[in-house]
């Protein structure tokens, strides 16, 4: 076995070594993986955090992953959408804040309507915020067709989370139809590399069943897929959804926010040039876990912009945070939060992913 500091001194790991550093399970060994990937960001990135503010645009969704708590089947959920004017409200605010870039997040839907909705409004916000804002769309699995006329009307990167790269477990974590197949996420990614996109994908971190192997198969998976973007977060259980049966099996909530943070870290030290958020879920299960997901090698915060009495209703997992936190005062704190670790928010830039550019470069 390779001793730790030789194996961080490596640009890029095997599936042995990844499973190696994944395995580490003392506080300094874990201490010396996330130091070594902030050393990291910051000769290849920079100590630079970028905003995206996130607009939950509505929770209605055709789909029934097991795990997610805004599912189809979910008779808990009081569905919203959003009105134009409301995510121009949305968006108005970001751009005066200086955020420079939005993400517009849904349930999965689709159809003309949707389709039409989702282009009306990248024109709006567009118009209204004289082209100053960049988008990042979280929709869904959509035609190549869809990804094209999305892309065409000014979405610029696409996110959509693999979840896990085992497909056996994929299986497992949703139903058995032909609307949730592994297949059909991973053609889905790939249309939209063919569309044009700044691609970025992800996983949940400790789903019941997960094997360190796995995730170190996923950071493999980021890899050969070349993504420019990944956002990735610790799974949290939900009530109201099947997989609550299976809570019993899940690694403790401190051990699945510790995993997180080497997955963070490990994906830096493999993938310098990509852009990486901290999840909201990291800031479910550590009320710093922010901070500590930056600290770990992301570069991205996701501050939320949807609407209070929104906010309740898109509850992915239970305790999500900041449910009444106003987000003027949000990004207040975050800034001076940042500022004590040493990183500098970027305002006003679109903070494109600069794996993304070089590749263009290569190209
Ligand atoms: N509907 C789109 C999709 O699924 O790609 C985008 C929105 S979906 C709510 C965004 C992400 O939330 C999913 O990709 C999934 O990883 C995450 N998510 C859902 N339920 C979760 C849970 N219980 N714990 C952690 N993350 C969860
Ligand atoms: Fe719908 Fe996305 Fe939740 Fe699956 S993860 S149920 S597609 S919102």
């Amino acid at each position: 076995m390779t001793d730790l500091t030789t194996l961080l001194s490596k640009t890029t790991h095997s599936h042995q070594e990844l499973v190696q550093l994944l395995s580490v399970t003392s506080t300094e060994d874990t201490a010396q993986i996330l130091d070594a990937a902030l050393q990291k960001k910051a000769s290849t990135l920079g100590r630079k955090v970028y905003l995206r503010g996130l607009i939950e645009l509505t929770n209605h969704c055709s789909k029934n992953c097991y795990y997610c708590g805004i599912r189809a089947a979910n008779k808990n959920v009081t569905r919203y959408t959003l009105t134009d004017e409301e995510v121009l409200d949305c968006a108005d605010f970001a751009w005066k804040q200086g955020f420079g870039s939005l993400v517009i997040q849904s349930g999965e839907l689709s159809g003309t309507a949707f389709t039409a909705q989702i282009e009306g409004l990248l024109h709006k916000i567009h118009q209204h915020t004289k082209n100053e804002l960049t988008i990042t769309l979280s929709c869904g699995e959509q035609s190549l067709d869809t990804y094209k006329r999305w892309f065409k009307a000014g979405a610029e990167r696409y996110l959509l989370r693999i979840e896990t790269t085992n497909k056996a477990l994929y299986q497992q974590i949703h139903p058995h139809d032909t609307h949730h197949t592994w297949e059909s996420r991973i053609e889905a990614l790939q249309n939209l590399r063919l569309a044009g996109y700044q691609v970025g994908t992800g996983v949940m971190i400790g789903l019941p069943g997960q094997s360190i192997s796995d995730l170190a198969g996923d950071i493999g998976f980021f890899r050969s897929m070349d993504v420019d973007m990944v956002g990735m977060g610790p799974y949290i259980e939900h009530a109201d959804t099947p997989m609550f049966e299976k809570a019993q099996l899940l690694w403790p909530a401190s051990e699945r926010f510790r995993m997180a943070l080497l997955m963070i870290a490990v994906l830096r030290l493999n993938m310098p040039w990509i852009n990486m958020a901290a999840s909201t879920a990291l800031e479910t299960l550590d009320p710093l876990g922010r901070q500590k997901g930056i600290l770990a090698g992301a570069n991205v915060v996701m501050p939320n912009l949807t609407p209070v009495t929104n906010r309740k209703n898109y509850q992915l997992y239970n305790n999500k945070p900041n449910l009444d936190k106003d987000a003027a005062l949000s990004t207040i704190s975050l800034q001076k939060v940042l500022d004590a670790i040493g990183e500098t928010i970027c305002f006003n830039e679109a903070g494109n992913s600069q794996h993304f550019s070089r590749r263009q470069q290569q190209e």
